[in-house]
């Protein structure tokens, strides 16, 4: 705001009342122009006055118009991709239409690639909004201790150890490496088809280390937090870093690392914007800190190789559907809290099970204790696990379908 200008002396005059009469013309005359002088001052002020208040009230109209506008119509939820000079291309949530509008000036320094930002119809960007701040809490599940323990775990002796060795060594041993000199796997990836215990591993290793345990899901990333991948790989390792120690388990891991496709949309531009975040931060990682990645896919031939590179997940377990013994163990696991009849013939029932992953023979167990319990009984008999085994080979069941697909592909 301009300060108003000051204003002229008042413009004083004493005159000699002894003066002869032609003297005192000549001085009142003065008078009478410095007066005349002053006026012109003052109207051209006045002017000026007037412009500036015409001016104001321009500004006054302008802005009620916005707050009107603002208040009245509903707006849409966008995200800035990217800056061009003066330009933004927002990404409308919803309908991921992608429109290249004007920077508004007032937000110009504020603005930056990832802002959540409310659009009018015009894709005219009218106000910066928060970041979600349950965005964290809705992306990754956060569990201080998680409850599964080693003995939990069927078969896998072999991909046990390898996690061991790669991930509870460097947590409870530090030292170990240090004296040896070298450095820990820097992330660890699991692979193999859907159900076989890939989250139940990393969620012993946090437990048995005492470790948080973090997990985000890459397909979720990319599904529900449009524009916002890059920000919660971000978070996630700023979360990691205060709640050391702890362990990241990112689930998915495809759905923001696969290979590059040939097509150029922006949904690619999207996922390899979440993936380059995810490389920068491992890059920047301290091998040797409290803080141990684990990753996890069914489909590791859709991988890029750039993830795979040392330094990054240069530690690959596969984990297989369980073969007889593990199938064995895993029936025995999910039967232990449960009254299970003479007659149930485990070495029988691992025989027939072939090809089922861990999380199945989990479902058949309950399906059989649901068995019982319509029959009236609180034991469990091995005609229930027979009858289970029925529903679950007629059922189509999403588990099994996917095992199809990872066998397909
Ligand atoms: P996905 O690839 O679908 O994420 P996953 O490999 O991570 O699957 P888990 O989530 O670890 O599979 O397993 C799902 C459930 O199946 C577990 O909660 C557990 O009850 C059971 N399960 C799977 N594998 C085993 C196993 N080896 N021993 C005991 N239970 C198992």
């Amino acid at each position: 705001m301009s300060r108003s200008p000051s204003l002229p002396d008042r413009p004083r005059r004493e005159i000699d009342p002894d003066l002869p009469d032609d003297e005192r013309l000549e001085a009142l005359r003065d008078h009478l122009e410095t007066i005349l002088e002053v006026n012109d001052q003052l109207t051209e002020q006045l002017e000026t006055a007037d412009t500036r208040r015409q001016s104001l009230r321009e500004d006054v109209d302008r802005v009620e118009r916005e707050n009107k506008t603002l208040k009245d119509s509903s707006l849409y939820i966008a995200t800035v991709e990217d800056l061009v000079e003066n330009e933004v291309v927002v990404k409308q949530h919803g309908n991921n239409q992608e429109v290249l509008t004007e920077t508004p000036p007032q937000l110009a320094d504020a603005i930056e690639a990832g802002d959540r930002v409310a659009v009018n119809d015009s894709f005219g960007i009218q106000t910066i909004l928060e970041g979600e701040t349950d965005a964290r809490a809705q992306a990754m599940e956060i569990q201080a201790k998680p409850d599964v323990t080693y003995a939990d775990i069927g078969g896998l002796e072999d991909q046990l150890r390898e996690v061991r060795e790669a991930v509870e060594q460097p947590l409870l041993e530090p030292e170990m490496f240090e004296r040896v000199g070298i450095d820990p796997p820097s992330g660890v990836l699991l692979y193999g088809p859907p159900g076989t215990g890939k989250t139940m591993l990393a969620k012993a290793v946090a437990n048995q280390t005492d470790a948080t345990f973090i997990k985000m899901a890459g397909s979720e990333l990319v599904r529900k937090f449009i524009g916002e991948g890059s920000r919660l790989v971000r978070d996630l390792f700023k979360l990691a870093r205060e709640r050391e120690p702890a362990i990241i388990f990112i689930d998915e891991i495809d759905a923001i690392a696969s290979r590059r496709t040939e097509s150029k949309t922006s949904g690619d531009a999207e996922v390899q914007r979440t993936m380059m975040q995810l490389l920068s931060e491992m890059d920047g990682f301290d091998a040797r800190g409290n803080i141990r990645i684990i990753a996890a896919t069914n489909r590791f031939d859709m991988l890029d190789s750039a993830i795979l590179r040392p330094g990054r997940f240069d530690r690959l377990i596969e984990v297989p559907e369980p073969d007889y013994e593990g199938r064995m163990k895993i029936l025995e696991i999910h039967t232990r809290g449960m009254t299970v009849g003479a007659d149930v013939d485990f070495d029988a029932l691992a025989e027939i099970t072939e090809g089922y992953s861990g999380a199945e023979l989990e479902s058949l167990s309950t399906e059989a204790g649901m068995f019982a319990i319509r029959d009236d009984r609180t034991e469990v008999v091995m005609a229930d696990f027979e009858a289970a085994i029925e529903k679950i080979e007629d059922d189509d069941t999403t588990d099994v379908i996917a095992t199809a697909q990872y066998h397909y592909n």
